[in-house]
């Protein structure tokens, strides 16, 4: 995409293209390989949170966050083979990578060593990236999914990158053992999607959360067969060695020993929060158990795909409360909180039709 920009493209984004009387144009430049899509919806994430709050120690302001987009072609670059005008696509967590190495070969794009990230990153012409919080994006046809019909754009859209984010090393680390015990600690965006695929591979679902008030909706609404809160020593007792793989969403430092106490031997825990500082780990029960622990980022195009299709097929969408764009900063003090039910998803189209 980079390389087709035009000089006179005075946005970094190459979204925005003006004329020579410096008019905008409702024109995007488009490369070859490009698809450009206007969004409809973009959920919010906790990881726009911690790039907006610089929270990692790499955001490079300005940021335009979201990697959750749900849309429509408005035009296709004459190579592009995948896509039509007027279809509705969704735009993830990554929207380049070298496409040569190991990794990309083998459909695993979110390894790649040069993977570009859908904002806070730099296209390899060096000029940045912005994400959805936005009207439009032009993204290279490789990194855009098509979207199944049955899937609802408002719930759909938090999928690209909750939905694979927990699919992924469910696949990967073998929990989806029809009958085995999973359990999912943090119930936000991603946790509550967890708990959905959970039961969808026909697993025992508890949910391991810090907050007492999400126990009804997690079992009456998300279909989890348990709950337990961290803060109670009897019940995270009584559960101690009762489960054979954890999926870990916080996204706040948390000690890890009371989620490997609850692992069976031989037991899994796979994390996928990225709280700010380093996780203690304690070695004792992970040698005395035979445990495992592992981490996973997303995943690659291929899978991100067959995720989307899983979650047509079982009825998958995400819990959302939909806001408009002037919301955000509310939005975002709550996410912070722990204070939604389950993700923030922008509707853009409303938000600019006033
Ligand atoms: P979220 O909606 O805010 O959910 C995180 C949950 O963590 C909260 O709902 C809360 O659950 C729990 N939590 C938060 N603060 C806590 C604390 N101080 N102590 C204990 N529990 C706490 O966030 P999300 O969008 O699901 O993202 C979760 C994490 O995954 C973030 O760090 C995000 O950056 C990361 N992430 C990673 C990937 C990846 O590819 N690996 C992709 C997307 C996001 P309870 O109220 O139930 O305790
Ligand atoms: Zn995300």
């Amino acid at each position: 995409m980079p390389s087709k920009c035009s000089t006179k493209c005075l946005n970094q984004t190459h979204k925005v293209f003006f004329d020579s009387r410096s008019v905008p144009r409702a024109f995007w430049e488009n490369g070859d390989e490009d698809v450009t899509i206007k969004i409809l919806f973009c959920g919010v994430c906790h990881s726009d949170l911690h790039v907006a709050k610089n929270e990692w120690g790499f955001t490079n302001y300005p940021v335009v966050p979201g990697h959750e987009m749900v849309g429509t072609v408005m035009k296709v670059g004459s190579d592009v083979k995948k896509f039509k005008v007027g279809e509705r696509v969704g735009v993830g967590v990554i929207v380049g990578s070298c496409k040569k190495c190991e990794s990309c070969q083998q459909d695993l794009e979110n390894y790649c060593p040069q993977t570009i990230f859908t904002y806070n990153s730099h296209y390899t012409d060096g000029t940045k990236t912005y994400g959805g919080y936005s009207d439009m994006i032009v993204v290279d046809e490789r990194y855009v999914l098509r979207f199944p019909d049955n899937l609802p754009s408002e719930g759909g859209a938090p999928l690209l990158c909750a939905g694979i984010t927990v699919y992924s090393p469910m696949k990967y680390y073998g929990m989806t053992e029809p009958g085995k015990h999973l359990g999912v600690a943090g119930l936000g965006g991603l946790g509550h999607v967890a708990v959905k695929m959970g039961k969808a591979f026909g697993l025992k679902v508890t949910v391991i959360s810090s907050s007492p008030k999400k126990e009804t909706e997690a079992i009456e609404r998300l279909g989890a067969d348990s709950f337990l809160v961290t803060s109670d020593p009897a019940k995270m007792k009584a559960a101690l060695g009762t489960m054979d793989y954890i999926i870990d969403t916080v996204s706040a430092v948390h000690p890890l020993l009371p989620l490997l106490s609850l692992l069976k031997l031989n037991g899994k825990l796979v994390t996928v929060g990225l709280p700010d500082k380093p996780l203690e780990l304690p070695i004792f029960p992970l040698v005395l158990g035979r445990k495992l622990v592992g981490g996973s980022d997303i995943g690659g195009m291929k899978e991100t795909q067959e995720m989307l299709d899983f979650c047509a097929k079982h009825g998958i969408t995400a819990d959302v409360e939909v806001i408009r764009m002037d919301y955000i900063n509310t939005a975002m003090e709550r996410l912070a909180k722990s204070d939604v039910r389950y993700r923030f998803v922008i509707d853009v189209a409303s938000s600019l039709s006033q």
